[in-house]
């Protein structure tokens, strides 16, 4: 069940073509002093609120995607957006519908759909909050595509609600079955179906198709890499490998494709590429390509390690070392727009898990999640989940949250803890017990990043701890997970299958 907002365009009948965004509320704060001095700048959007339906037993959307706005509470919405900027209190209102979009299936929660309607009025003699203010398209395309980083930012509201619809349709077309997110103007997003680890159930596959929108302006730059469009982790399973080979078929011939590490719910997708354009370059780090089968990928390819640039139709972009989540793990940064692609350093929702198996490294991930705060994006485009408009917020979160674990990690140790699944018990006693086999995957890289800054007790025994870490481990999960009476039938093959299910984080 999906659920749904109203977000109003109101335009000025004083000034053609101006309408009124206002600053969206910013998450809360720490109250921790370093996190806290990372402030994302101001982000500006179209007022909206929820939208909720008079009766939940019908169903408000007709066949084909249109929606009725009979079957909500249209006016007690409207009344709370207006109220945002300051023009509520019992006014009535005359407003037209503009356009319906459905949110693409980023996950883990239901999509939130949005009813766009427009209100018209004269702002004269009215006076407006402090946090509210008249943009029309050119100023808002240039705060969008030309704005230095850290300077006020537009949202997607008002981007996927009025901004794409002015500006110079592409000259390619997403397949009509797929449903995507273009956010930035020329930034693609579409969520296809991959398998990737719950709660997630599909990649983010990133298209720069930027068209109309890129200028020349490299000037003497050299870079590694030309193309007219470029795609980032194609990494949809089968089902869905027709839907990538329409897009690649729409797509410009010179076309790049970027894969940020070799997971296969990253690169389950990279045949299709190969096959529909065979010209097509792919970049990747060598440490990504050494664990990519030739079945996926059998042509050349060029290395990155971070630090080169690619020109897609004159736009820049950055390679960015992103090591952490394993030791080729790469993102990705669009100049214009200061779109950060982060691969799996971030996720849309929750904390990420990083790959022991394939290099990953605690104190690679604190380096990353430090260099994409210095970089100060204005977006963070993660492969799993909904785009991230707060990245100093959620990167701060992302160094709490691992500061936090490793202290409980610590606590453990000192409390006694020797093995990795008593650790683990212990420091994620209050997350599921399911959820243990990923965790203690980042348990392990805590452990040793704890040992390089030679935190860990003198009586910790390393040996005794490395011994623990295999086969062991999951007897003893199985053990803690399936209680002694079914542990006693679970043959070998159950612990292969939860080794699969280890090996693909
Ligand atoms: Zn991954
Ligand atoms: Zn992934």
């Amino acid at each position: 069940m999906a659920t749904y907002k109203l977000a109003v365009i109101i335009e000025n009948q004083s000034k053609d073509g101006d309408f009124l965004l206002h600053t969206q509320t910013p998450p809360p704060k720490f109250d921790d002093k370093e996190y806290d001095s990372y402030l994302d700048p101001d982000l500006w959007d179209l007022p909206s609120a929820e939208l909720t339906p008079l009766d939940q037993t019908r169903v408000p959307i007709r066949a084909g995607g249109d929606i009725d706005l009979r079957l909500f509470d249209v006016d007690s919405a409207l009344e709370k957006v207006l109220e945002q900027v300051g023009c509520g209190s019992g006014e009535k209102w005359k407003w037209d519908f503009r356009k319906y979009v459905e949110e693409a299936s980023f996950g883990p929660g239901p999509p939130v759909n949005t009813a766009f309607v427009v209100v018209k009025m004269a702002p004269d003699g009215r006076s407006f909050p402090d946090f509210c203010m008249w943009m029309c398209f050119e100023s808002c395309m240039k705060w969008l595509l030309d704005a230095e980083p850290g300077s006020g930012r537009i949202g997607p509201l008002v981007v996927v609600g009025y901004l794409n619809d002015l500006k110079q349709a592409p000259k390619w077309k997403m397949p009509p079955t797929l449903r995507f997110q273009e956010y930035p103007p020329g930034v693609v997003v579409a969520p296809m179906g991959s398998r990737t680890l719950k709660p997630f159930t599909t990649t983010n596959l990133v298209v720069f198709a930027p068209g109309h929108d890129a200028v020349g302006d490299l000037g003497a730059v050299e870079c590694i890499a030309t193309g007219e469009a470029l795609i980032l982790d194609p990494g949809c399973c089968s089902k869905y490998h027709k839907e990538l080979e329409q897009v690649i078929a729409s797509l410009p011939r010179k076309l790049i494709v970027f894969v940020t590490h070799h997971h296969h719910d990253h690169v389950d997708g990279l045949s299709v590429v190969q096959k529909f354009n065979p010209d097509a370059i792919l970049l990747a780090h060598e440490n990504t390509m050494r664990r990519i089968g030739k079945g996926d990928w059998s042509r050349s390819y060029t290395p990155v390690s971070g630090g080169e640039v690619i020109s897609i139709g004159g736009r820049k972009l950055n390679v960015i070392s992103a090591l952490g989540h394993t030791d080729g793990h790469m993102g990705l940064y669009d100049l214009k727009t200061h779109s950060l692609i982060v691969g799996d350093h971030c996720v849309g929702q929750g904390s990420a898990v990083l790959d022991s198996k394939s290099g990953g490294n605690m104190s690679d991930y604190f380096e990353t999640t430090y260099r994409f705060l210095d970089i100060a994006p204005s977006v963070l485009i993660p492969m799993h989940g909904r785009l991230n408009l707060w990245p100093k917020n959620m990167l701060c979160g992302y160094l709490k949250n691992r500061r936090h674990r490793e202290a409980s990690i610590l606590k453990a140790i000192e409390g006694g803890a020797q093995t990795l699944f008593d650790i683990t018990s212990r420091a994620y006693a209050d997350v599921d017990k399911k959820l243990w086999i990923p965790a203690s995957s980042n348990v392990k890289l805590h452990v040793e990043h704890l040992a390089q800054q030679n935190k860990l007790p003198p009586e910790f025994s390393m040996q005794k701890y490395l011994q623990s870490c295999g086969v062991w481990f999951y007897l003893q999960w199985l053990w803690a997970y399936l209680g002694p009476k079914k542990v006693a039938g679970v043959t070998m093959a159950g612990i292969a299958a939860s080794s699969v299910l280890y090996k693909s984080l």
